[in-house]
């Protein structure tokens, strides 16, 4: 009646009578001696038969889809030996039906799994009738897959456990987004070492264990020498090469267990722990692993095919977890390591609490420069340069902080600090500006035309991308003569990179802006690279003019350098000249220009306008 195709049904076992019925046009029941009423009674025993096969028919298609599904389905008999599995199990394992059929799936396998996974299954099936987890098993190649199991035992009305159902899905993606997720939050993607938060915890864990264990631990701090520049230069591609290489080392130098992680940048840090309870023998461990740790990042790096030297600072700090907390143990090894540093690079320095009073007042620095950048406390104070007359030619501008309770600070205390905190291009695009504004007042004053100012540029900022469209801009938008801006530069920046170099200062040349060589001769290869230059100027070093009434060897190294500069057309400045005497020599030589407190000491806009205007003359 209402089933579509055709069905055997078991008709004749129904028949009672002999008459003839008629339910549908299509099924025809071939009857005997039947009854009205039981015509009645048949039809509606076959409407329920009829019902109960569309029921079961309906039953049988929803399986075959089931079936069908994404989800690998394995039926096994109850002594769990496959009899069934669907295209999917086939498709995520690579077995065929005749590869598995009547033999046990691995995850039944007691010899597969650790013993207690398959307890647990064991215990599972027989107390719940089913288990659900995460197992791996094999691909019929040989690649082992994350699966999602669930695995439900079938029980008869007799409560006998006739098959096995297992479903599972293969999560090997699932697995990998997961590990990707976590592989961005804590480590580091260059690298793959663990990253500042992973190590954070880390350390906070080892704190707390030594302080169960009374055990030292160490935090080893290691920052790359000079790396900024090397990035800045040669590009991020050749540092991140670098970087790479020191992960490498830093593994293989040190033991499986200790923890090497990145920071950032070029900063990376290796966490010991179980160095023993004596505080000698644990200083001592740590001293020799840090040597070990500086000659291994010292040795020469083969990058791109080109070797290059590096070397790093390291500082390491003990702790013991009694008193100390993840912050404190931070800054200890950062300031063992910035001493470090300061001792000239390349080495190490363990963290002694003599050296708390420099962590207040670096923490101090820190924020009074922030301040002093945010309220512009700078000042630029002005140094005359002059002739061989003794005519004022112009001026280095040499910046001063004028500290609220300090008074005035001169370069070095804030400079390097400025640099280390990276907020030296906001120092220098202050000192840029206010030479800027004093080259357009002076413009306007007759006395003061003439003068060409000099700004002093530091390494880092020289290195920065944008370095020279922005210094551009800003000479642009004061609307002043580029002619009578020049910049110095000192010779370590031009000596890292020296193409870099040439392409930055040839570029401010075309621009009109000139450019000098600051500090000459206190780098050991200045004269081999001096022609190479586009510079118009070469300061020579204080240094050899204070020696030079005193030391032969000084005064001929002075004379080389001027004769030099003249052979390259260059104009040479003597700084730090103190006295007449130093101030005769150098016009004997043929010095072009002079400066140093003979002539005035760096002075105050007002006093320096008063000095030119008086025709300053020797
Ligand atoms: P520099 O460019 O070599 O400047 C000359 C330094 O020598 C100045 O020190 C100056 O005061 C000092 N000086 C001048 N005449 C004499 C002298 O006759 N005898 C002696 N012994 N010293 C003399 P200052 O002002 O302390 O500056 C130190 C350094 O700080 C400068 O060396 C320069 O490299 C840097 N600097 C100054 N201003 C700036 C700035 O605006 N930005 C950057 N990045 N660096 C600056
Ligand atoms: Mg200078
Ligand atoms: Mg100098």
């Amino acid at each position: 009646r209402r089933l579509a195709s055709t069905i055997t049904l078991p008709i004749n076992n129904l028949v009672k009578t002999s008459r003839d019925i008629s339910l549908t046009g299509k099924y025809e029941l071939r009857t005997k001696k039947i009854s009205n009423d039981e015509v009645g009674e048949l039809a509606d025993t076959f409407n329920e038969m009829l019902d109960l096969v569309e029921k079961r028919d309906d039953e049988l298609r929803l399986s075959a889809i089931t079936f069908n599904t994404q989800e690998a389905i394995i039926i096994t008999d109850s002594h769990k030996n496959v009899i069934k599995i669907n295209p999917a199990y086939t498709q995520i394992t690579g077995f065929q039906l005749s590869d598995v059929e009547s033999h046990k799936p691995s995850f039944f396998d007691s010899n597969y799994h650790d013993a207690d996974v398959y307890q647990q299954i064991k215990a599972s099936l027989a107390q719940q009738g089913y288990w659900a987890g995460e197992i791996t098993d094999k691909h019929r190649d040989g690649r082992v897959y994350p699966g999602n199991y669930m695995i439900t035992a079938v029980r008869n009305d007799a409560d006998v456990i006739t098959h096995y159902v297992v479903t599972f899905t293969d999560i090997s993606e699932r697995i990998a987004a997961e590990e990707k997720i976590r592989d961005l939050a804590f480590y580091d993607p260059l690298t793959h070492l663990p990253n500042r938060r992973l190590l954070m915890d880390c350390l906070s864990s080892a704190l707390k264990s030594s302080i169960r264990t009374k055990q030292f631990g160490a935090l080893v701090f290691l920052d790359l020498d000079k790396f900024k520049l090397l990035n800045d230069s040669k590009g991020h591609g050749y540092g991140d090469l670098l970087l790479t290489e020191v992960a490498k080392r830093l593994l293989r130098t040190v033991r499986d267990e200790d923890l090497v992680s990145r920071l950032g940048g070029d900063e990376f840090v290796v966490m010991l722990e179980g160095l023993g309870t004596d505080l000698t023998i644990a200083t001592d461990y740590v001293h020799t692993i840090g040597h070990k740790l500086v000659m291994e990042l010292n040795q020469t790096y083969i990058l791109e095919n080109h070797s290059h030297n590096s070397s790093a600072s390291v500082g390491i700090a003990l702790f013991n977890g009694d008193d100390s907390d993840v912050e404190s143990v931070f800054l200890q090894a950062d300031t063992a390591m910035y001493s470090a540093k300061k001792s000239g690079r390349n080495t190490m320095c363990i963290f002694d609490m003599s050296m708390q009073d420099v962590i207040e007042q670096k923490i101090q620095n820190e924020k009074e420069l922030h301040h002093a950048i945010a309220l512009k406390q700078f000042e630029l104070h002005y140094q005359v340069i002059v002739d061989s007359e003794g005519n004022s030619i112009g001026a280095e501008a040499l910046l001063r902080w004028i500290h609220p309770s300090k008074g005035m600070l001169l370069p070095d205390d804030f400079i390097p600090l400025a640099e280390e905190l990276g907020v030296i291009k906001q120092v220098g695009d202050w000192t840029l500006n206010a030479a800027c504004q004093q080259l357009k007042l002076w413009q306007e004053i007759d006395y003061a035309q003439h003068l060409v100012l000099t700004i002093n540029i530091s390494a880092l900022e020289f290195q920065q991308h944008g370095f020279v469209d922005n210094l551009l801009a800003v000479v642009h938008s004061y609307k002043i003569n580029p002619e009578k801006l020049k910049i110095e530069l000192t010779e370590t920046v031009i000596l890292h990179d020296i193409d870099f170099a040439i392409e930055q200062i040839t570029q401010l040349k075309v621009a009109g802006i000139t450019v000098a060589m600051d500090d000459f001769g206190t780098g050991y290869s200045s004269l081999n690279y001096l022609s190479q230059l586009p510079i118009s100027f070469v300061k020579i070093d204080h240094s050899f003019i204070a020696r030079m009434t005193d030391s032969v060897q000084d005064t001929s190294i002075i004379t080389m350098i001027i004769s030099l500069g003249k052979m390259l057309n260059m104009t040479i400045i003597a700084e730090g000249i103190e006295n007449k005497q130093q101030y005769d020599a150098l016009k004997v030589m043929r010095c072009d220009c002079y400066q140093g407190h003979f002539f005035s000491m760096p002075i105050g806009i007002r006093d320096f306008e008063i000095l030119v205007k008086s025709k300053y003359s020797i």
